[in-house]
């Protein structure tokens, strides 16, 4: 998706989100609850001279799961593998990986969920006992042979645990749950960004790209970058306030980090449904979107803010919803 405010990694996030990415636990902002366990994990770990515990960290998208299994590898002190699982196509691709990992390597496997059942039955013997058991050859030439692992780390993440079946799941020692982030640590991701990046910019401009950033680091990261750009050009190149705001504007992007698709699905819930209940296939039709964008793309961060809730008769606008779209909430009876 090219909304500047999706969450999803694009094409051009992925080098400059490199060169912001917090190398060590205690430049990792936010999470305080996730930072803690696995600190405590790791030094465990450390201190039993033994690998890590499986992790499994799970979350909307651009809300650092990556940069926390980068981080894992650092504290750790052992190199990292990063793949997904759409990418591990055959139980061959994975004993490619996992056999040229290095003893306490740690292996990352984006979108777990979305591994194909013949991997993951090759995966719990891996995780379990740091084996392989690889059919080799065809029809009665075939032969299974087993294959000694290193030990080494598997760190999954997924965007829902429960799309990951439950076997898979309960392979894994550390389960941590990352959190939409507050308004006062993508503020501070922002300053810390804007250092890197070397602008300057005032607390108050920091502070409102925050607030427009639907709680996810990587858009607070991709807005600072626009709004870079705009001082620069229209500017002397600092961020202040009024630079800000002007540049969000322009970029349509609303007081609460919303765009002309959330206004779109919002308001024609209004207009055309009087703020529902409507079915979710009824709606992705009214506005020309698929289902699953709906629910896997807008809906979430609609949900959280609590502008749409679920019914069992179907999506339902709230009274915030139509009081920040400007619209009269119709008396309930
Ligand atoms: P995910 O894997 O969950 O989609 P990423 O780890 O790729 O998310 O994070 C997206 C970007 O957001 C990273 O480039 C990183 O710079 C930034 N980021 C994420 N979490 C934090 C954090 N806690 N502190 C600072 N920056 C962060």
């Amino acid at each position: 998706s090219d909304r500047i405010i999706s969450s999803e990694a694009n094409q051009y996030d992925e080098q400059f989100e490199m060169s912001l990415r917090p190398q060590k636990l205690s430049q990792y902002i936010g999470q305080h609850k996730v930072k803690e366990n696995l600190n405590i994990f790791i030094e465990a770990a450390k201190l039993r001279q033994e690998s890590l515990d499986h992790v499994l960290l799970y979350g909307p998208p651009g809300l650092g799961k990556t940069t926390l299994a980068s981080i894992i590898s650092n504290e750790m002190d052992v190199n990292i593998r990063l793949t997904s699982g759409p990418a591990i196509e055959r139980p061959g691709d994975l004993a490619a990986i996992v056999s040229s990992l290095q003893p306490g390597d740690v292996l990352f496997i984006d979108e777990i969920h979305r591994l194909p059942r013949s991997i993951e039955e090759v995966l719990y013997p891996a995780m379990e006992d740091f084996c392989l058991d690889i059919v080799v050859g065809k029809g009665p030439e075939a032969r299974s042979i087993r294959l000694d692992l290193p030990p080494f780390t598997l760190v999954g993440a997924t965007t829902r645990a429960g799309a990951l079946s439950a076997p898979l799941r309960d392979r894994f020692g550390v389960l941590l749950r990352l959190e939409y982030y507050d308004e006062e640590a993508l503020e501070e991701i922002v300053l810390r960004s804007s250092e890197l990046f070397n602008v300057e910019i005032e607390r108050l401009a920091a502070r409102e790209i925050a607030r427009r950033s639907r709680g996810t680091p990587r858009i607070a990261n991709r807005l600072l970058k626009r709004v870079r750009d705009y001082a620069q050009v229209i500017g002397d190149g600092k961020i202040s306030l009024a630079i800000a705001n002007q540049a969000l504007e322009l970029l349509q992007v609303d007081s609460r980090g919303l765009d002309y698709i959330d206004h779109k699905l919002i308001i024609s819930m209004i207009e055309r449904f009087k703020g529902g209940p409507v079915g979710l296939d009824t709606l992705a039709a009214s506005i020309g979107e698929e289902r699953l964008t709906i629910e896997d793309v807008y809906e979430p961060f609609l949900m959280q803010i609590g502008f749409i809730q679920r019914t069992p008769r179907g999506r339902v606008a709230s009274q915030l919803a139509y009081e920040h779209f400007g619209y009269t909430y119709p008396e309930q009876i």
